[in-house]
């Protein structure tokens, strides 16, 4: 069942958009945009936003720890998880959506 395991390995991983990631000005490390504070270092002032030092900061992570994961940006003890969660039952309304649609003998013509 290699989709089975595909789907699996999805899971554990995070989809986060440049847009919602900053990098701490003084230690470096990739944040999510909506941490207060470096989760790293406890830094709270200017952080970078530009999109193309935040995607080679992401390649970096991922070179580095083989992918990117939710712990790598924020601290767990006090991520707020309400819009991402809201989000991943999005995605799996869309994805249920698309299944469905598939089923249409319609389309296949
Ligand atoms: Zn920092």
């Amino acid at each position: 069942m290699p989709r089975e395991t595909e789907r699996q390995g999805q899971k554990s991983e995070i989809a986060v958009s440049v847009s919602e990631l900053k990098i701490c000005d003084l230690c470096g490390w990739l944040n999510l945009v909506s941490n207060k504070e470096c989760f790293v270092c406890g830094w709270h002032g200017h952080f970078e936003h530009d999109p193309d030092v935040v995607r080679a900061a992401v390649e970096l992570a991922v070179r580095r720890h083989g992918r990117l994961e939710l712990q790598h940006l924020t601290d767990l003890r006090t991520y707020r998880s309400t819009p991402p969660t809201m989000r991943m039952r999005l995605l799996g309304f869309w994805r249920r959506v698309r299944v469905w649609w598939s089923t249409f003998p319609w389309r296949r013509r």
